[in-house]
Parts: structure tokens; C-alpha cells; sequence
């Protein structure tokens, strides 16, 4: 059977670059709403007009839009699936319920005050999208992607006033998900300390135990 997954957890926890070696090595194929969305307003689409408002001041983009897009995505796709945030809300994850059946929903914890630090230090690629820490995970030519050469860049939304906006929107309306899962029985934990690896193979020993 094809796993679907829900990655969980504060912007900043390692998300993103998690789900990336998770679709390199297992074979997932990753839906990343935050990824869509910036596609979206980069290309001025119609979508991406009514999402940069919402997103440039750290806040849920509404509910209907998003799940248009998932909805979208889920259609094309074969095989496992990995959704890296999303759902953000409790409605955006009982409306998911009603569009598949998710198998586990891995919540990946990290300290508030990291999660700030990770955040502000990063630099994402314009081109392929690979995440860099100017600290942790530098490139190796800075400004540089290692991957495609191309430019990196700060996210709009990864100024420390937006952060601990993103960081508030997420203890209010994401949080409670954790929750949700837990009642269905598919909740798994993930300490999300350490490096990219070790955080990595906790991952994994939850998806084998499945
Ligand atoms: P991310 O890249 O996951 O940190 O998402 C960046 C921003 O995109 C968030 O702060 C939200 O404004 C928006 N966004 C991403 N996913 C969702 C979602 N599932 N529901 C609502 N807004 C979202």
C-alpha cells in the first residue's frame, strides 16, 4: 500500500529539508504547500496575488485556497506521498481526511528559541529550492546553491518580526493538530535537535516500525 505522511511540527523544525531526503532516498513524492505557494507569487498567478499578504505578515493563507492546491496535487500523484506543511489547521486536516487517508503524522520537535536562529540564518536557493544555514550548513561559494550554482536568497518570511509571527500562528492553529493525530492512533514524535542526519534516521526507525 502507498503511505501517505504528514510531516508536523514549527516553521524552522527541519521540515522541508527532511521531506527533501526523504523523496530522495525512499522514494516519496513531496507536496510542500509553502513551496507551492511561493511558486505561486513569484509567478504573480492569480492564487499567488491573494497568498502574499497572508504570508508576508506569518499568517495562514485561507483555508480554501490551499486546499484547492492539495487537492490538485494529490489527483496527479501515484505512489507515496509526503505533505510537508500542510495541514496547518484542523480544518484544512479533517477536510484532507475527507480527500485520502493518511497513514502517520510525524511531529518534528525543536526548542522555540533554535527554531528563531535556524530560521534567520537561512538561505534557500532560487532555482532548486535546496535550504542552507549560513551557520550550520553553509554553501561552500557563498551566495551560492552547491547543487545548481544558482543564487541563494533569504525568504521574505524569515525576518525575525515575521518569524515570531509564524511562530504565534503555528501555537495556535497548528499545535492542536498533534492532538487530532494522537486520538487516531498515528501520531509519532521526532525529537528534532542535532544534525540533518541524526534527525533524519529517527525518521526513518518511525516510518519501519509502521
Ligand atoms: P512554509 O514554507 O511551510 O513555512 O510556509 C510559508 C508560508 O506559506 C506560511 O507562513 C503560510 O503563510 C503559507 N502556508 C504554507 N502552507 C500553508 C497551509 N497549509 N495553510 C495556510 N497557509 C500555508
Amino acid at each position: 500500500m502507498d503511505m501517505k505522511i504528514v510531516l508536523l511540527g514549527p516553521p524552522g523544525c527541519g521540515k522541508g529539508t527532511q521531506a527533501e531526503r526523504l523523496t530522495a532516498n525512499l522514494k516519496f513524492t513531496k507536496i510542500s504547500t509553502g513551496d507551492l505557494l511561493r511558486e505561486a507569487v513569484r509567478l504573480n498567478t492569480p492564487l499567488g496575488q491573494q497568498a502574499k499578504q497572508f504570508m508576508d505578515a506569518g499568517k495562514l493563507v485561507p483555508d480554501e485556497l490551499v486546499i484547492g492546491l492539495i487537492k490538485e496535487k494529490l489527483a496527479d500523484i501515484k505512489g507515496p506521498v509526503l505533505l510537508d506543511g500542510f495541514p496547518r489547521s484542523l480544518e484544512q486536516a479533517r477536510r484532507l481526511d475527507e480527500l485520502t487517508k493518511i497513514d502517520l503524522a510525524i511531529d518534528i520537535g525543536v526548542n522555540e528559541e533554535k527554531l528563531v536562529k535556524r530560521i534567520v540564518l537561512r538561505r534557500s536557493c532560487k532555482n532548486c529550492g535546496a535550504v542552507y544555514h549560513l551557520e550550520f550548513s553553509p554553501p561552500k561559494v557563498e551566495g551560492k546553491c552547491d547543487k545548481c550554482g544558482n543564487e541563494l536568497y533569504q525568504r521574505s518570511d524569515d525576518t525575525e518580526a515575521t518569524v515570531r509571527e509564524r511562530l504565534k500562528t503555528y501555537n495556535d492553529k497548528t499545535l492542536p493538530l498533534a492532538n487530532y493525530y494522537k486520538q487516531k492512533g498515528i501520531l509519532r514524535t521526532v525529537d528534532g535537535e542535532g544534525d540533518i542526519s541524526e534527525v533524519y534516521d529517527r525518521i526513518v526507525k518511525v516510518l519501519k516500525a509502521k
